[in-house]
Parts: structure tokens; sequence; C-alpha cells
């Protein structure tokens, strides 16, 4: 894909980049190593001042972020200005948190292991490359980036070919925030020009966000080269509905967790499980508020789901809805592209799903919802298990006993109960199966990048 600014809402062409050549490539990866060897030896206190800094640039500037957002992939106004404050937050969080994620670990009685003094001590591992999406421009690429640079690590972004106005402008901030030159630096470069950097003896390690193919090949190279990964990769979460949920809140929140982003969020809820006693109750109320969103121009403040962020991105949402409802499915709102410029999609509700539709197994990147009636809890967990996917999972249920085994069975990296699945700095954020590995965010995001040393005093 050409490196450029393209209005998702209009399809216009707004600004083209030039790929890094690949002598351009190699300063800055030589800029990083050099930068991380005296970068390393800061404190956090001095760190953290640079990351509060950025910080309040971030919420001073939420507006312009925002805008530059919304213009490259489409996401609501409202919500690209929300994200840039999360970031804000976010920063803080690692600046606050940094030190006491990262203190010693002493061993209580180090003569156990015949030594005077024993402990694990957190150090960074070096330049770390950040493979990035586009559908959360800024949040993913604070998630790798405040984490990894209070521990000491430097970042190389290479962001999705689509976002190039936002990965310079996340750039600059750190820049004028006051981190050292070549503390982060934004790579223009293709998803071809990956691999030799990866291979760069001076990049020690890479963390990709995005899909399983791409994850794949980041993986596959990394294992070649025997360098640390942090993949977080596709999902499509189930959303249970049993007979004791609070069915108001839940369709609404169903419609919220579907839609958000566009409906292009991994921990997006894509499969919605209801028990048979509720599902007639539950889909009126979902399908009536799906229908009642407002789809439109993003920028527009009654615009509730703005365009799909690419031509193909929408091209293979229609794929997947065509497969299905050839293959007998029935579409209950939604399910057809309206007429005009820009890459619109409605909100679409499909039932009617059987196992050899792809839609049954496949993440769905836009705002359509799949719905299962279910007999009872053990059909609801083999229908939420059914995917090779484990990002996040949602339950509704009052039964207390039921929210267990959701805890408990749920195959996911994440269970949110009575909720929708969401990423906070202070919670853990990752998945198992196809989903990838690794944890971003809380003590586990930032321990990732770093080298847990083992030490022995004697
Ligand atoms: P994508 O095509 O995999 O792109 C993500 C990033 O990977 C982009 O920077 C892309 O660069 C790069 N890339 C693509 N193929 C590559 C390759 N072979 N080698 C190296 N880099 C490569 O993903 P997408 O379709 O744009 O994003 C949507 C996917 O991301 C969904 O599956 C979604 O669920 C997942 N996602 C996961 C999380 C999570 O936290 N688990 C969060 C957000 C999104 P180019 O743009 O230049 O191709």
């Amino acid at each position: 894909m050409a490196i450029a600014t393209i209005n998702p809402t209009t399809g216009e062409t707004v600004k083209t980049f030039e790929e890094l050549s690949e002598a351009e490539v190699q300063r800055k990866i030589g800029l990083a190593y050099e930068r991380w060897r005296t970068y390393r030896a800061t404190g956090f206190e001095e760190r953290a001042e640079w990351m509060r800094a950025a910080a309040d640039l971030f919420e001073k500037e939420a507006d312009l972020s925002a805008e530059l957002m919304t213009t490259e992939m489409g996401k609501t106004l409202a919500s690209a200005r929300s994200e840039a404050l999360k970031c804000a937050h976010g920063m803080r969080y690692y600046a606050d948190h940094a030190a006491g994620f990262l203190a010693d670990e002493p061993l209580a009685d180090p003569s156990r292991v015949g030594a005077r003094r024993a402990l694990g001590r957190y150090q960074p591992l070096g330049p770390v490359l950040a493979v990035m999406p586009w559908n959360f421009p800024m949040w993913q690429v604070m998630r790798f980036a405040a984490p990894a640079l209070m521990a000491g690590n430097v970042g190389l972004l290479k962001h999705a070919s689509n976002v190039p106005q936002c990965a310079l402008y996340l750039q600059d901030v750190f820049r004028r925030a006051g981190f050292p030159e070549g503390c982060f630096q934004t790579l223009l470069v293709s998803s071809r020009q990956v691999e030799p950097i990866l291979r760069d003896p001076r990049v020690m390690a890479a963390t990709l966000t995005g899909s399983e193919p791409a994850g794949r090949s980041v993986a596959a190279i990394c294992g070649d080269e025997v360098k640390h990964t942090v993949l977080e990769l596709g999902g499509s979460d189930p959303f249970v509905v049993m007979p004791s949920a609070d069915l108001e809140r839940a369709a609404a929140t169903a419609v919220e967790a579907r839609v958000q982003n566009n409906g292009q969020s991994c921990i997006a809820a894509k499969r919605f499980i209801v028990h048979t006693d509720v599902f007639d109750a539950f889909t009126d109320r979902f399908v009536s508020r799906m229908r009642e969103l407002t789809v439109g121009d993003p920028f527009e403040a009654s615009t509730d789901v703005g365009p799909v962020a690419t031509e193909q991105g929408r091209a293979d949402i229609e794929e997947i809805v065509d497969d299905a409802v050839s293959a007998g499915a029935t579409v209950l709102c939604g399910g057809q592209r309206p007429d005009g410029p820009g890459w619109f999609y409605p909100p679409t509700v499909i039932t009617g799903i059987t196992r050899d539709m792809r839609i049954y197994l496949e993440e769905v990147f836009g705002p359509v919802a799949s719905l299962y009636r279910v007999g009872d809890i053990e059909e609801a967990l083999e229908i939420a298990n059914a995917t090779t996917f484990g990002l996040g999972s949602n339950a509704w249920t009052d039964d207390e006993a039921e929210q267990e085994r959701f805890v408990s069975d749920l195959e996911a990296g994440q269970v949110f109960v009575n909720g929708k699945t969401v990423s906070y700095p202070e919670l853990p954020f990752g998945g198992i199966k196809r989903s990838g590995y690794g944890r971003e965010l809380s003590a586990h995001g930032i321990r990732e990048f770093c080298n847990l040393k083992t030490v022995w005093i004697g």
C-alpha cells in the first residue's frame, strides 16, 4: 500500500509521502542505537518529566490530533478526541508507576541460594520496532511507546501506511516534550521494508498489533533471529447474553461494543450469543438500536458510525456478508452498502449462521454483528470458543455461578462480565490462541521489553 492520507469519507487522496530510502532507514536505526546507549542511563524521574510533558501536549492538542485521526481513518471526531485524552492518561500512568513496576525484586532469604544478596533487576533491551495498525492510530502506539520509553528502551515506529500524518505527529510530540533525539522515531516504510529492520542486530525486539498474517510474518522473522516479540492480533469476541441479564443494558452495550470505532476494533464484540429464553426480546432491542444509528460524516457531531477506513476493508466486509447470505443466513438490518462517495457500510445484524459460513470463524472488521440462538450455557460456551481467536470476551448474567463459569471457561485473554471489553492502562491486555501472545499495559506491559536480570552477590 502506498504511504498516503486518503480520506475514507470522500475517497480522496489528501497527501502522499515518499518511503524512506534504505540509507535513511540505516541512519535512523544507527541513531536509535547510539541514543539508547545514553538514554538507558537516564533516571525514571527524568523520563517521567518528558513523558508528562508529552501528555500535556496530547491534552492541549487533542483537537488537532483528533482531526488527523478522523481525516486519515474515519473515526468520529468525538471518539478521536477521547483517544487523544486516553493517550495522555496512559502516558501519565507510566510516568507515575514505571519506577515501582521496575523496582528491584530482592530475594527475602538470599542465603537459601548461597548469596549475601540476590535479586531480579529489570533492564531495558534497546531499540524496539513497533509495527502498528491504523484503527487506534495514537492509542495503539502509546500502549507500546509509553512503557517502552519509561523502561529505558527507544522506539522505532512502522505505522500503517494509511496514517502517515498520525505517525509523524507522534514522533513530533515526543521530540517537543524533550525526549532526546532518536528516542522515538517514525519510519515511513512499507511492510516490505520491515524484514531487514527486524534482522538488523541493533534492533533488539519487536511488537506488532495487526492482522494474523502480518503477525505470523514478523514472528517468523524474529523467531529466525531469536528476538523477543509481542503480538496483538485479531479477535472475534463473543458477547453472551443469559436469561438473568439486564436486557436493556445488555442491548445498549452490545450496540456500542459492536459499532465502536466504526466497527473496527480488535476487542469489538462481534458474535452475539443469546439464550433462547431471551433471544427475541434481546434481538428486538438490539436490532432496533442498530437501525437507529446515524451513519455519515465523522466530523459531524450527530454521526454515530463513520466510514470503514479503507476501500479494501469495505470489500472484505461485503465478501464475508455476501458469503453468509448466499449460504442462507438472514440479514435483520443493513447488509447493503449505500450509494455515494466514501467507504460507508451500514450497521448490520445477521442470524441463521451455520458452521460452513466464513463468518462463523473469521473476524469481520466493520459494523457487522453475528447473532446466535443457544439453548443453554454449554452451547453458549461451545460457540463462544469455536473461533481460532481468543482476545476479549463478554458475558451478561446476574447469576453468580454462571459468572464464575464464564470467567473460568471462556477461552480469551480477557473476560468482562456485564460490560464490554475495554483497554485501560491499569489492566493487562492481550490474547491467546491466534489473537497473539504477550501482554500490553499494566505492570506486565512495561516488563515485556525488559531483561529481568538475575543478580547474585556472594
Ligand atoms: P495489518 O494489515 O496487519 O496492518 C497492521 C500493521 O502491520 C501495518 O503497519 C501494516 O503495514 C503492517 N504489515 C502488514 N503486513 C505486514 C507484513 N507482512 N510484515 C510486516 N508488517 C506488515 O492489519 P489491519 O488489517 O490494517 O488492521 C486490522 C487488524 O488488526 C485486525 O485483525 C484487528 O483485530 C487487529 N488489531 C488488533 C489489536 C490488538 O490489540 N489485538 C488492536 C488493533 C487491531 P501497511 O499498512 O504498510 O500494510
